[in-house]
């Protein structure tokens, strides 16, 4: 992780925000949230609709007061800073650009509020505008450019104030989807040579994967889990962090023994040898959920288990199952679909479960 010297770290203790309705009933947007972002670090904050991820960004960048808990940014108690007193630079959703302005005066806008010379300015700008990507578009105006070179003078514009902070509210949702692949590439390879601390929000875990280094997973106003992208993928921290990162099947069972190597866990009457579980003292008769991957289960004719194909897709990169296993159905992926033998829908198949891929949760 780079660092610069104008990164500050980023703590939030027992953050709590109710919103009062004119009925005068009270709502918990966020419910006592605990969190620390490392100065250079780049997180996500990830979760459903509603889960208080935006309300959460917001308090960090002044636009919301926390009704209780204490912010700060580096040593600095931020919590009754206005916005404009705070070293954080926001990206929104919706650009907002000032249209009456080109290219170079919306980038510049910031730094001449702060009456930097024309020379500095200049140079500034220009060494920004060649970062972003837009080199040859200062007089433009925002009507006069695309909608992803307009995020772009956005990004431009908050960066060369140089923050402490940046903030990302959900900055790519407008753009098509190639574009958004492209844009977020290139934040985390700005992000990445700038070493500005970044907190971002997104509902999509694909954007979360590319680009943290954390991922901060929320529910109902709670931090569900915190951690690496392998982490939150591989380790789930509960069945609904495996079910909103990537795709899993969730197989119920039954806890047969434990040693060293980890869990005896009985699935559909085949118990498996599991090394990866939740932190918890499992015991002999305890209800699990194996959660597994669908690119950890394999269709063929050998396996821990039987079933039938109920659906067989080609998809390009993979071919994709769904086998009812019992009561439940599974989903499978296989990769490199051509490189092997392919089943049809209704074929009677083996399983094979890969037990090194199985996490188990409570
Ligand atoms: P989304 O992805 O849909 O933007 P989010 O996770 O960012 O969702 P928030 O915008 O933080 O969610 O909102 C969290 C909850 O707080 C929601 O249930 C929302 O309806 C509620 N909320 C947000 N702002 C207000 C407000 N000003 N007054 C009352 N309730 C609000």
């Amino acid at each position: 992780m780079v660092k610069n010297e104008k990164s500050q770290p980023v703590r939030l203790e027992h953050i709590v925000k109710e919103y009062v309705s004119p009925d005068k009933s009270v709502f918990r947007a966020v419910n006592d949230i605990d969190l620390t972002i490392n100065a250079g670090e780049f997180v996500t904050l990830l979760g459903p609709s509603g889960c208080g991820k935006t309300t959460t960004l917001r308090m960090i960048a002044g636009f919301e007061t926390p009704t209780s808990g204490d912010m700060f940014l580096g040593n600095e108690r931020i919590n009754s800073l206005t916005p404009d007193k705070r070293d954080t630079a926001m990206v929104f959703q919706s650009y907002a650009l000032f249209p009456h302005y080109d290219v170079f005066n919306n980038i510049s806008y910031g730094l001449r509020l702060r009456k930097l010379s024309k020379e500095e300015i200049s140079r500034k700008v220009g060494a920004m505008i060649e970062l972003v990507g837009l080199t040859g578009m200062e007089s433009r105006f925002p009507t006069q450019i695309s909608g992803g070179q307009q995020q772009r003078v956005a990004l431009a514009r908050a960066l060369i104030m140089e923050p402490a902070v940046m903030l990302f509210d959900e900055p790519l949702s407008n753009l098509d989807a190639k574009l958004r692949v492209n844009m977020r590439t290139e934040i985390r390879k700005i992000q990445r040579k700038l070493g500005v601390t970044s907190i971002y929000v997104t509902h999509d875990q694909a954007e979360a994967m590319a680009l943290s280094d954390r991922i901060i997973i929320m529910n109902k106003g709670k931090i569900e889990q915190v951690g690496t992208p392998q982490e939150v993928y591989l380790r789930p921290a509960s069945v609904f962090v495996a079910d909103f990162i990537g795709r899993a099947n969730f197989i119920k069972g039954e806890v047969k023994g434990r040693d060293e190597h980890g869990l005896a866990v009985e699935l559909y009457g085949t118990v498996l040898h599991i090394k990866n579980y939740a932190d918890k003292q499992f015991t002999v008769g305890d209800t699990v959920t194996a959660v597994v991957r669908p690119e950890s289960v394999t269709v063929g004719t050998e396996g821990q288990f039987e079933g039938d194909i109920v659906m067989s897709a080609f998809m390009g990169a993979h071919q994709e199952y769904r086998v009812k296993l019992g009561d439940i159905v599974l989903d499978a992926e296989q990769l490199n679909p051509m490189g092997g033998k392919l089943f049809a829908e209704n074929e009677h198949v083996s399983i094979r479960l890969h037990e090194d891929s199985i996490y188990i949760v409570d």
